[in-house]
C-alpha cells in the first residue's frame, strides 16, 4: 500500500515566488522518508501541504491514501518542528498532552508517563519548557507528535538546532521509537548521514522552484546500528547525496 503519494504538485505563494513546481513522489506506507536540498527550495512547504497547514497551487496528494484534510480530521498525524514550539505555561506532561485535549481524546491511563520515559525525560514531568535543555525541549515536541500514535509523522529539521552530539543521541532515541511502530514518515533535514542513518528512502530536490532530483533506495538492513555510519557502503550513498547536492568536485 502507498504511503506518502504526491503527483504534479506545485505551490505559487501570491502572484510571485514558485516554491515547488513538479513535486513527484511515492513511499510505501510505513516507510521513512528524508528529504534533502538547498535552503529554499521548498522542503518545508511540502511537508506542510502533506499536514493540511498550506494548500496546493496543484497536484494530488495522498498520505495513507487520504487527503491532507481528512488525515488531520483523523487525528493519526504527527508533527514536529525545529523549534520545539512548546507552549511555556504548560509543563511537560501538559504539553506532550496538548493534541489529544485538541482532538477530545482523554488520555488512557499510563500513556503519558510512557511516553516521557520513552523520551527519556522522566523527573521532569513537571518541569516547564524554560527549565529544559534544547534538546530536552526537541524530545518534549518528539513526545508530543507521538502522543496520537501517529500512522504519518512529519518532522522538520526537528533536531536542526542542535550541537552533533546531542543530535546523534535523539537521532538515535528517533530511530528507535519509529522501529517500535513505524508510521509513514517524512522527515525534512539537512544532514546528509542522519538522513542515510534514518531512511529508507532520500529525496533530494533542486534549488528553488525545488523538484525531485532523484529518489534514493538505502537498502542498509534494519536494525540499523552507529557503527554502520563507518562502512563503505554508508559512505557511498554519502558521497553520491554529496554529489547531488553539491555537484562533483566540491
Ligand atoms: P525550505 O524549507 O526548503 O528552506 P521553504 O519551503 O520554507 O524552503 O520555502 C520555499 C520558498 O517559498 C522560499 O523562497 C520561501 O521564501 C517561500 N515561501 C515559503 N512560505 C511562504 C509564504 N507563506 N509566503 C511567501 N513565500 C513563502
Ligand atoms: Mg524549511
Amino acid at each position: 500500500m502507498s504511503g506518502i503519494s504526491i503527483s504534479g504538485l506545485n505551490k505559487t505563494f501570491g502572484k510571485g515566488v514558485t516554491a515547488v513546481e513538479g513535486v513527484d513522489l511515492q513511499t510505501p506506507k510505513g516507510s521513512f522518508l528524508s528529504l534533502l536540498g538547498p535552503s529554499g527550495c521548498g522542503k518545508s512547504t511540502v511537508l506542510r501541504i502533506l499536514a493540511g497547514l498550506e494548500e496546493p497551487t496543484a497536484g494530488e496528494i495522498r498520505v495513507n491514501g487520504e487527503t491532507p484534510h481528512e488525515l488531520r480530521r483523523s487525528h493519526h498525524l504527527g508533527i514536529a518542528f525545529q523549534d520545539s514550539a512548546l507552549l511555556a505555561w504548560r509543563s511537560v506532561a501538559a504539553n506532550i498532552r496538548l493534541p489529544l485535549e485538541v482532538a477530545g481524546i482523554k488520555p488512557e491511563p499510563g500513556v503519558i508517563e510512557d511516553l516521557i520515559k520513552l523520551v527519556g525525560l522522566e523527573g521532569f514531568e513537571k518541569a516547564r519548557p524554560a527549565e529544559l535543555s534544547g534538546g530536552m525541549r526537541q524530545r518534549v515536541s518528539i513526545a508530543r507528535a507521538l502522543v496520537v500514535k501517529p500512522s504519518v509523522l512529519l518532522l522538520d529539521e526537528p533536531f536542526g538546532a542542535l550541537d552533533d552530539m546531542t543530535r546523534q543521541r535523539l537521532n538515535l532515541e528517533l530511530l528507535r521509537i519509529w522501529t517500535e511502530k513505524p508510521a509513514t514518515t517524512l522527515m525534512v533535514t539537512h544532514g546528509i548521514g542522519e538522513a542515510i542513518f534514518l531512511s529508507d528512502l532520500v529525496a533530494v530536490m533542486s534549488p528553488r522552484p525545488g523538484r525531485v532530483v532523484e529518489m534514493v533506495e538505502i537498502d542498509l538492513p534494519r536494525p540499523r546500528t552507529p557503527e554502520m555510519m563507518r562502512t563503505p557502503e554508508f559512505h557511498a550513498f554519502h558521497d553520491h547525496l554529496s554529489d547531488l547536492l553539491f555537484g562533483h568536485g566540491s
